[in-house]
Formats: structure tokens, C-alpha cells, sequence
């Protein structure tokens, strides 16, 4: 399980984060919902430990990972622009986080395989990314994210490059993909529709702070306040 606990950012005058607390449980697929600027991405930098909270801490158990180093977080990232390596073959691409952690060659190959054959892109493993469709970069970039078999998988805005069909093939793909691995994942989005097929609980963010955690059933049914029922209102 992750525990946030009175995460506050801010830049200068700025409060991106507002004292955040959020509890994510082992296995669960929790997305981060809300308008654009509300903190959403701000905030799973933080869990992933590429920006440094002003306050507060963050849990993985009961390790303070606050001030851990991202690579040593055990886990995986997913970015809205895939992030490839364009110099790097899709092989190479998936072997750097195995690279980085120190595993033998036939380790890694074996790895590589088996994380090509998730996303069923075995037959592209010689590729440049320039020679890959859209779809096809987002599902290495997924591979890569989860070679290693980390404990914990953050998506910001995967499929939002993606054109409306594929973007939601890409959706049951992902969730499949994630109850398969039973990882715990912390999916960041700002469409509603996305992330009510697509999560167990939504945490929806507004200026900095959790408006609300929920089923998404349990928001649609019974939303806390006003932005939350205009927000989640919207998607239909
Ligand atoms: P979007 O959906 O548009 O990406 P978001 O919810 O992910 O939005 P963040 O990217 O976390 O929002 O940004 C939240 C707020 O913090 C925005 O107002 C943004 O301008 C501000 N912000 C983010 N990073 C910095 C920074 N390094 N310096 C100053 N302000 C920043």
C-alpha cells in the first residue's frame, strides 16, 4: 500500500499541493482525476520522487520513501509522450531499467521477452520508435514501465496523444494488463469517462486538494460537493 500523508508543494506564492492525504491499497487501480493545473501530475512526480514535496511524507508499507531516489522506488513510469529512447531499439529501450539494475544478460533478455509478449510486440523488438505507431510506443513504453516486475506502476495521461478509438482499446488493454500483474497503479487523467470504466477508486483533485476518494459508483451516486457532482457531472 502507498500512504500520502500532508503532502503540500508549493512554488514561491504557489500552493500546487494543499495537504494532501491519500491511501492507495496493494493491487489497486487509483486514478488521479481532475481539472488541468489542479495538481494531479505535480503529485505522482512526488510519489515518484522526481520533485521534492515541501512537506509531508510519502509510504510504501511502512518505508518513509520521502527521500528516496526515484530509481530506488521500485517502480514503474508510463508519460503521456512515451518518453522512448529514439536511438535505442524497442528491445533496447525495454533492457535500460534491467540495465540500470545490475541484472546478467540472459536475465535480461529473458525479461525483455517476457515483457514484450504483455503487450504482444515480440515481433518489433528490432524497431526504432520512429518506426512504430502511436499505440505501439505507448505499449513499449508500458513494457519498459514494467520489465523489472516493480511493485507499483504511475501512468500520467497515457493515451491522451492517442486518436478516441484507440485510446479506448487502450483502456481495456491497460486495465487487463494490470489485473493480470496485480500491480498496484496510480493512473493520472483528466477525462472523466476514462477514469469511471477504467478504476476501483478515483481520487478527484481541485486546486491542490482531494475533493473526493470513491468508487466510481459511489461518486456518481453520492458526489461530496458541488465540484465533484459538476466535474464528474460533466462526462456524460
Ligand atoms: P494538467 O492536466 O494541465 O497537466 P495538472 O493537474 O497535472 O494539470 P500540475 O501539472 O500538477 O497540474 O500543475 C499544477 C499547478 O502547478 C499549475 O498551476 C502549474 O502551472 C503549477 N506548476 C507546476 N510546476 C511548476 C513549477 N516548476 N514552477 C511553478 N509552477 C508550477
Amino acid at each position: 500500500p502507498i500512504s500520502i500523508r500532508s503532502l503540500t508543494k508549493a512554488h514561491g506564492a504557489l500552493t500546487v499541493l494543499d495537504g494532501v492525504d491519500l491511501d492507495v491499497r496493494s493491487g489497486e487501480f487509483m486514478t488521479l482525476l481532475g481539472p488541468s493545473g489542479s495538481g494531479k501530475t505535480t503529485l505522482l512526480m512526488v510519489i515518484a520522487g522526481f520533485i521534492r514535496p515541501s512537506s509531508g511524507q510519502v509510504l510504501v508499507g511502512d518505508k518513509d520513501m520521502t527521500r528516496v531516489p526515484p530509481h530506488r522506488r521500485d517502480l514503474g513510469m508510463v508519460f503521456q509522450n512515451y518518453a522512448l529512447f529514439p536511438h535505442m531499439t524497442v528491445g533496447e529501450n525495454v533492457a535500460y531499467p534491467l540495465k540500470r539494475r545490475s541484472y546478467s544478460k540472459a536475465e535480461i533478455a529473458d525479461k525483455v521477452n517476457a515483457a514484450l509478449k504483455i503487450v504482444q510486440l515480440e515481433a518489433l523488438s528490432e524497431r526504432y520508435p520512429s518506426q512504430l505507431s502511436g499505440g505501439q510506443k505507448q505499449r513499449i513504453a508500458l513494457a519498459r514501465a514494467v520489465s523489472f516486475d516493480p511493485r507499483i506502476l504511475l501512468m500520467d495521461e497515457p493515451l491522451s496523444a492517442l486518436d478516441k478509438k484507440l485510446r479506448e482499446h487502450m483502456q481495456i488493454e491497460i486495465r487487463d494488463l494490470h489485473d493480470r500483474l496485480g500491480i498496484t497503479t496510480i493512473y493520472v487523467t483528466h477525462d472523466q469517462r476514462e477514469a469511471l470504466t477504467m478504476s476501483d477508486r478515483i481520487a478527484v483533485i481541485n486546486e491542490g486538494r482531494i475533493a473526493q476518494v470513491d468508487a466510481p459508483a459511489a461518486l456518481y451516486e453520492k458526489p461530496k460537493n458541488l465540484f465533484v457532482a459538476d466535474f464528474i457531472g460533466d462526462s456524460t
